[in-house]
Parts: C-alpha cells; sequence; structure tokens
C-alpha cells in the first residue's frame, strides 16, 4: 500500500480539459418512464414522418439519446412489422445480446419472443419476432442468400460511423435490394442509418437522402487529460483506478478501455492483487473482463448489477466502445490505444499492431461515462498527444484484408470492381486478394474472375479464407477432426495463462503440451486434453490454461463441425503428422517464411522481416528452416505467433498454382 500510495502522488498527474455541457436529465424511475424522457422521445413524430416520406434516412444524435433501443420500437408500434421484421444491425455481438434484452425488457415480454436478436453462432428468434437485433456479420450472410432482403421491412444500419467491412458491404447490398424491390413491385424497404458521429454529407451523397440531426441529451461528463505523456499507461491507469477508488463513492462503477486480452488479463490480476492489500480484509472491488475472445456468458457477466457495498470494475477493449450500456458506470479510463489488424498487400498477410484510436473514438468512450448519471472520464493522453490523433477512424475496408469481401461478394455472383462501395479498397488489396483466393482454389482469377464449387463452400463458413479453406481441404487430408479442434482453439486467442508470481510454474505446466512440430500441434494437444478432462475447470486451473477461452473453442468446434456436415464434408482423422502440415500449408501458403543468416524469418515473398514471437515452442530452441505461421503481431518489430515447421517443396503439391514453387 505505501508503495502505491507514493505513485499515486506521483503518478496521478491530471488536468481537467473539457466539460461536456449537456443539461442533466429529468429523474429517471422506472424503465418506462426513462425510455420517454429519452431524447428521441420528443422527436418521434418527426423521425416517423421522415421514414414514412424518404426510403432511406441518416439520423445522427448523442450517445445515449435512445437511438438504438427505442426507433425500432416507435417502428413497431408505427405498423411497420405487421407482415415482415425490423432488423437492427450491431457491429458487435455483445452489443446485439445486451440491446436486445433491454428492449425485451422495456416491451415486458421474453428475448427471442417480440424481440429476439442472431449473433454469430447463436439465433435467439421465434416466428414471434418483430424486432432483430443482429451483427452486420449475420445480415451479410444472410444476403447472400437472399439478395432482396425480403423478411425485412425495414433495416436499421446502426453505429454507421465504425465503418467495419460488413458495415460498408451492407451499406451497398441495401442500397441495390431497394432499387430491385421497387423494380420488382415489391414492397419497398427503409433503410434508417444510425450514429453519434458519422459525416453526413459523405453519407447523404453516396445514399442521395439527407440527414436529420437530434438534439442530444446525455450526462455531463468531465473529461481530465494526463499532465504529461506517460510510457507506461497501464501502470498510470492502475494508479488512476485507485486514486478514483479512495475518492469516489463506492457505487461509482469504473470502465477502463485498454488494447487486448493480455493486456486486460494481466491488469485484472494486479489489481484484484492490489485491492486485496489495500484493504485488510474482504476486498471491496469486484474486477470484470470484457473482450472479443470471451464466452457469451463470460461477456455478459458485467452487466449484471454486482454486490451494493463493492466496486465493479469492467476491464474491455473497445468492443465496449459503442451501443453498449453497462449499468452504474461513472467513470471511464482510457488508455488511447486500439489493436488493429492492417493488411500488407505485398505479402498478403494480416498484421496485428496497437495504434492510437481516433478523436470520434476518444470522444465515443468519454460518452460511456454518462450513461446514466453524470461522469468523469480519465484520459492516459495528454492534450496535446490527442490533438495529433487522426479526427475519424479509418474505413476498416481501407486498412484490412479484403480478401474475405472479395469472395463473398463473388459468392453473391459480384464483382468488386461493379460494386458500389461508400468507399472502395485500394487496387493493389484487391487484385493481391483475387491472387490469394486464386491460390486458395476459391476463384477462377482472369479478367472477370468466378467463383469456384469450392469457393462456394468456403463462403459459407462465418471465418477467413485461408481458415475455411483449412476445412474445406482437412478431408482431403484425412484429418477433418483434428483442423477443426484447431481452427477453433486458434479463433479463441491465448488459451496459455501467464502468471507474474508463478511464471516458472506455468512454463513447466504448458511444457508438457509442447509437440516438436510447432505451436499448431501443441495447441491442438492442449485441446485433446482439455474435452477429455474429467472436471476442466480445476485442470484448466492446475495447467494455467484459460477455461473461458477454451469453452468458447469448444462451442465454436461445435458449429464449425455442424456447418461442415451440412456441406457434405466427411470428419474423418489421422494421426498422420505430414498430412495436417499439407493441410495447413493449403490454407496458409502465404505465412510461410524462411530462416535467415542472422536468425531472423523472411516471409515467403521475401518483403517482411520477422522474429520468432516468445510465446512459441521453438523460441530460443531449434530454429527450423522453413516455417508457416498464422499470425504477424507488429510491436517494436515483426513477431510470428503460431509457427509450424514445413517443408516448402510441399507447397508445389498442395497449392497448384505455385507450379514454380514459393518464391
Ligand atoms: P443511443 O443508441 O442513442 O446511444 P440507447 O438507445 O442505446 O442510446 O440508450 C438510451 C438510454 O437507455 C441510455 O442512455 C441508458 O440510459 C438506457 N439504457 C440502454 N440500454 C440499457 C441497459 N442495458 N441497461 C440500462 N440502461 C440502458
Ligand atoms: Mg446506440
Amino acid at each position: 500500500t505505501v508503495n502505491l500510495d507514493m505513485h499515486v502522488k506521483n503518478k496521478f498527474n491530471y488536468t481537467l480539459s473539457t466539460s461536456r455541457n449537456i443539461p442533466p436529465a429529468s429523474k429517471r424511475n422506472c424503465i418506462g418512464q426513462q425510455s420517454k424522457s429519452l431524447p428521441v422521445f420528443n422527436c418521434r413524430q418527426r423521425i416517423l414522418k421522415e421514414i414514412e416520406i424518404n426510403d432511406t434516412v441518416l439520423i445522427m444524435s448523442e450517445t445515449g439519446s435512445g437511438k438504438t433501443t427505442q426507433i425500432p420500437q416507435f417502428l413497431l408500434h408505427a405498423g411497420y412489422a405487421k407482415s415482415s421484421m425490423i432488423c437492427i444491425t450491431q457491429p458487435r455481438r455483445v452489443a446485439a445480446i445486451t440491446v436486445a434484452r433491454r428492449v425485451a425488457q422495456e416491451l415486458s415480454s421474453n428475448i427471442g419472443d417480440i424481440v429476439g436478436y442472431t449473433v454469430r453462432f447463436e439465433d435467439v428468434t421465434t416466428k414471434n419476432t418483430k424486432i432483430r437485433y443482429l451483427t452486420d456479420g449475420v445480415l451479410l450472410r444472410e444476403s447472400i442468400e437472399d439478395r432482396l432482403l425480403l423478411k425485412y421491412s425495414v433495416i436499421i444500419l446502426d453505429e454507421a460511423h465504425e465503418r467495419t467491412v460488413n458495415a460498408d458491404l451492407l451499406f451497398g447490398i441495401v442500397k441495390e435490394a431497394q432499387k430491385e424491390r421497387s423494380r420488382k413491385n415489391i414492397p419497398n424497404l427503409k433503410v434508417v442509418i444510425t450514429s453519434a458521429t458519422m459525416d453526413i454529407d459523405h453519407f447523404g451523397k453516396y445514399f442521395k437522402c439527407k440527414g436529420l440531426y437530434l438534439e442530444g441529451r446525455t450526462h455531463p461528463v468531465r473529461v481530465m487529460h494526463a499532465k504529461e505523456p506517460h510510457d507506461d499507461y497501464v501502470h498510470a491507469i492502475l494508479v488512476t483506478l485507485f486514486h478514483i477508488h479512495r475518492t469516489e463513492p463506492i457505487n461509482h462503477d469504473v470502465l477502463i478501455f485498454l488494447t487486448g486480452q493480455d493486456e486486460i488479463e494481466s491488469l485484472a490480476q494486479q489489481i484484484r492483487k492490489l485491492a486485496k492489500i489495500n484493504t485488510n480484509g474482504p476486498t471491496n472491488i469486484r474486477v470484470y473482463t470484457l473482450y472479443a475472445q470471451l464466452s457469451h456468458s463470460m461477456q455478459l457477466e458485467c452487466f449484471l448489477p454486482g454486490p451494493s457495498n463493492m466496486r465493479k470494475v469492467v476491464l474491455a477493449t473497445n468492443i465496449a466502445e459503442t451501443s453498449i450500456t453497462i449499468p452504474g458506470i461513472r467513470c471511464v479510463i482510457d488508455c488511447g490505444f486500439v489493436k488493429e489488424k492492417f493488411f500488407n498487400s505485398v505479402d498478403g498477410i494480416d498484421i496485428l499492431k496497437a495504434v492510437r484510436i481516433s478523436r470520434a473514438q476518444a470522444w465515443q468512450r468519454t460518452g460511456r461515462a454518462g450513461r446514466d448519471a453524470p461522469g468523469v472520464c480519465y484520459r492516459a493522453y495528454t492534450k496535446s498527444e490527442m490533438d495529433s490523433f487522426l479526427s475519424s477512424t479509418q474505413p476498416e475496408i481501407l486498412r484490412a484484408n479484403p480478401t474475405s469481401t472479395v469472395l463473398q461478394l463473388l459468392a453473391m455472383d459480384i464483382d468488386c470492381n461493379n460494386f458500389d462501395f461508400l468507399d472502395a479498397p485500394l487496387d493493389e488489396a484487391l487484385i493481391s486478394a483475387y491472387r490469394s483466393l486464386d491460390g486458395l482454389g476459391a476463384i477462377e482469377y482472369g479478367p472477370i474472375s468466378h467463383i469456384t464449387p469450392l469457393g462456394r463452400l468456403m463462403s459459407q463458413y462465418p471465418l477467413d479464407p485461408k481458415y475455411s479453406k483449412l476445412l474445406t481441404s482437412a478431408s482431403k487430408f484425412g484429418c477433418m477432426e483434428e483442423i477443426l479442434r484447431l481452427v477453433s482453439v486458434l479463433s479463441s486467442d491465448n488459451i496459455f495463462v501467464s502468471s507474474n508470481d508463478k511464471n516458472e510454474l506455468a512454463t513447466l505446466a504448458h511444457a508438457k503440451f509442447h509437440s516438436k512440430h510447432g505451436d499448431h500441434l501443441t495447441l491442438l494437444n492442449v485441446y485433446n486434453l482439455f474435452i477429455k478432462a474429467e472436471k476442466p475447470k480445476v485442470w484448466c486451473h492446475d495447467n494455467f490454461l484459460n477455461y473461458r477461452c477454451l469453452i468458447y473453442a469448444r462451442n465454436v468446434c461445435r458449429q464449425l463441425s455442424e456447418i461442415s456436415l451440412r456441406l457434405g464434408l466427411t470428419i474423418n482423422s489421422s494421426e498422420n503428422i505430414e498430412s495436417f502440415k499439407k493441410c495447413l500449408l493449403s490454407g496458409f501458403f502465404e505465412n510461410v517464411a524462411i530462416l535467415q543468416k542472422d536468425g531472423s524469418y523472411l516471409t515467403c515473398s521475401g518483403h517482411l522481416k520477422a522474429k520468432m514471437h516468445p510465446s512459441s515452442v521453438f523460441h530460443l530452441k531449434y530454429k527450423p528452416k522453413c516455417i508457416l505461421f498464422t499470425q504477424m503481431v507488429q510491436t517494436d518489430s515483426n513477431f510470428l505467433r503460431q509457427v509450424t515447421d514445413v517443408f516448402i517443396d510441399w507447397a508445389k503439391e498442395v497449392v497448384p498454382c505455385l507450379k514454380n514453387g514459393i518464391k
């Protein structure tokens, strides 16, 4: 404690920057009254009128004004869901689930009845459902089968400013569906685009419609900036949290924005430990974590009311940035970074790195503190640092790997070159995507590219094409079961738990699973033993493994197996390691790197220099000549994560278009 106090004095160093001048909302008692006091409620008639007159309407208002939860209800009551449904897309599943639950509660109905949700791997709707919340990925997938989106009378594309690739594709698809429906005399499709911060001019030109600005009325949030830049923001955040803990009432809960799972889990551990030391008794801080790779039920825990004499502290990635309301949050601490994937079109490889958030994102995060009462936001960056942030987030379609996009469009018989993009991906990125898909056997590349039957199968999986390729070719290699398990574990991120004080024990425990062939077979070893364990939770604890991630993987595995069976693929199994590796290579032939004289690796096209990630079983041991990796992470240099040794000559055999081998 002494130590911490010292740090608090030294490091708790903020200046008040601004106070958003928003009048406080009137007292809110029950849920019904609460929604009537929301800003959008006063504009109800205006909103309905605009939607009645126009086919497409843009609605912009501050976060917390009631767009996501109220507008669908207005439409329901105005009779828009008589014969077909109203749907609302969300960029993330946790938002879709929690908002749907909230609206069901407001309508005093059970979830899945009038109000339901559909997210990847979970559908909670019935034939009674009139309002359906879904992720933009799910709607996109539906549109492959149903281009006219006939199930819906109104589609609300929410949080438009997030500009996920899926949302960007949906913008073009709903526009096209509107045209086609009016051409075929089918009742028209109403489209509503909503956001707190979108670029109305840009969207207005694209949709040829005007925007509706609604007056906001969230609660005031005091904004505090760090006085000086921090090199160690995690430490600064820890100190800030304990300052809040000593000065703010115990029912003021805290939401902390961090970049990813590892950072979140390690800070969670530190907070729990310090909270214990600090109180000399039962701890009065309850730590929750919220990131994409947690299972649904773990993600939803922080939304439940905590014990009354404890402070709730939620450590989250940017998945808590929009849409959701975590009850009780009055303080936000923002690290100012976000982890994003960037695409290197020369190598066809995705690189994961933490970058500065945009100013729009900073304000979204700040807004999380004023959802149900006035709040405060601590920014672990200075005001002048913030001035150098981009004003809004770059659309994902301009930086992400477009391979999946291209394949999805081709599955709808749309050529990217003819698609009406709000912002089109870069040409070189598209060309690289077409080449990759050609290599994967998903398309026949040419002046006009065609999707192959294999490509159609691949487009049925909600996965990156490299992974779908593994699944569609695994039966042929005889190792479908193994690949299903591996892909599931890879989609759940880091299953290995590290622990600062028991690091040696953890390393020893993990070493038991090591395979001399590399990390993929190591992961498979873990999974195989996990599903056999009698008491899986205890087993995970004893072996320093993340139980939640493995449960998530088991769920994904079940779903992927179902899809595979539906596609008529055979689920076979083999212990032949060479076939398993060849199968890996059939999907990840672009992610191959060759050992250099200085001990580093060069990616196969020779453009990126990288090192073995310290988490690899090969780290500090034997360095294979040629490796395949499934992830590249960039910090001060490039690191290859999840590595298996392969023979370069196999490439010619498993990737027909590489007749001359990899360059
Ligand atoms: P917007 O989409 O405009 O940001 P929402 O419709 O999501 O606004 O939320 C409006 C208000 O409803 C919030 O400010 C909050 O007070 C309340 N609210 C929404 N969801 C929940 C929830 N799950 N629990 C408690 N309050 C909520
Ligand atoms: Mg919203």
